[in-house]
């Protein structure tokens, strides 16, 4: 989703980019409003409009992100899609209050931003400006309307970032808010049952009142919630965990000169999905996985592990915190030997920690 994204600058140490999709816009609004019959000049002040509307949420971005900057979290980049801005923390704030306040300073610049071009508008216009017939003769035929809608829509942001159910920002803050008091877990488990519930009133609304876009947001923002609430559970169950809450102490390993044959017996009648392999002289060399060896097993049963096993073996130590284990899982090697003093006490694959991660939760 973040690929093909242009970076058009960097302010603040921080990278913006422009997703390619958000051309997609700029051509919807210039072809509908085409198609209405508006004039190019019509046309070219919405463009400017648009253009104006998307500046405003990269400086809503910016108030996250120059928040965060103080609070000493570091954000990778700003990037602005179709459905609206994201910048993207490299970690979130540990303390509610922090998380808190990141979240509510994004809003907080189309606050200003409203307020500047109320004052504008006030100063200018007097107060008599603000009136019902003024305000419902809003439109794009010529540049009068510009500053009031550019006001409006804004507080609209506002309006729309406040809906407390994750991504949004209010989801965020009401998150922190119950964090004060239950727990990041149980906070992000009550806010996202919040959010999902506001998510079913807003699918439904939209569906009543034809507003379809309005139902749209609504599966977007369910589905983000969800999301959201199992990355913090996982986030919970495996933090300050270490690899010794979750290795396996019995394990089988196969030896080079096993053949294909027994080693697939072996795993028909066993859990386990990864292993360590002996060589000759006794010591683990590398590690095999029940796929190597199934699909080996269809190519020649006659095959020695010692053909096919990945001459790639880790070792941590029990102490090695679950997360650097998953990276290392990742990058590096299926299976780790664990150790402890400088003995193999067991092995540690993915399926290992899934299985901590499921009791967890
Ligand atoms: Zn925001």
């Amino acid at each position: 989703m973040f690929e093909r994204a242009w970076h058009i600058g960097t302010f603040a140490k921080i990278p913006v980019k422009i997703h390619w999709t958000f051309l997609l816009i700029l051509i919807y609004v210039a072809t509908t409003a085409a198609s209405q019959g508006s004039d190019w000049s019509a046309i070219v002040i919405e463009i400017c409009f648009v253009l104006a509307m998307f500046l405003c949420v990269i400086l809503h971005e910016f108030g996250h992100a120059l928040t965060a900057k103080r609070f000493g979290v570091t954000t990778e980049d700003i990037i602005l899609l179709p459905i609206g801005g994201v910048a993207r923390l490299r970690n979130l704030p540990e303390k509610p209050m922090q998380e808190l306040i990141i979240a509510i300073m994004g809003p907080m610049v189309n606050v200003i931003i409203a307020i500047i071009v109320f004052s504008f508008l006030l100063t200018t216009f007097g107060v008599s400006y603000f009136n019902i017939e003024t305000l419902e003769n809003l439109n794009f035929t010529n540049w009068s309307g510009f500053l009031p809608l550019l006001m409006i829509s804004n507080i609209m942001l506002v309006l729309f970032n406040m809906i407390p159910a994750f991504p949004m920002d209010g989801g965020r803050v009401l998150r922190a808010l119950l964090a004060m008091g239950l727990g990041k877990l149980k906070a992000t488990k009550i806010a996202s049952i919040i959010g999902q519930i506001i998510c079913v009133i807003l699918i439904i609304s939209g569906i009543y009142f034809e507003a379809y876009t309005l139902s749209i947001i609504g599966v977007f923002i369910f589905i983000s919630a969800t999301q959201e609430y199992r990355s913090v559970a996982l986030d919970v169950a495996i933090k300050n965990k270490t690899i010794n809450d979750c290795y396996r102490k019995d394990y089988h390993s196969f030896t080079e000169y096993t053949t294909v044959k027994e080693a697939f017996e072996f795993i028909l009648h066993h859990r386990d999905r990864t292993f360590p392999v002996i060589n000759l002289m006794g010591q683990f060399s590398g590690s095999i996985s029940a796929r190597q060896i199934q699909l080996a097993f269809k190519k020649d049963p006659n095959l020695r592990i010692s053909d096919i096993y990945n001459r790639r073996l880790i070792s941590l130590h029990s102490s090695t915190g679950i997360m650097n284990a998953m990276y290392a899982l990742r990058s590096q090697s299926e299976l780790i030997l664990v150790t402890e003093q400088d003995a193999i006490v067991g092995v540690i694959d993915m399926d290992a920690i899934q299985q901590f991660i499921e009791m967890q939760s």
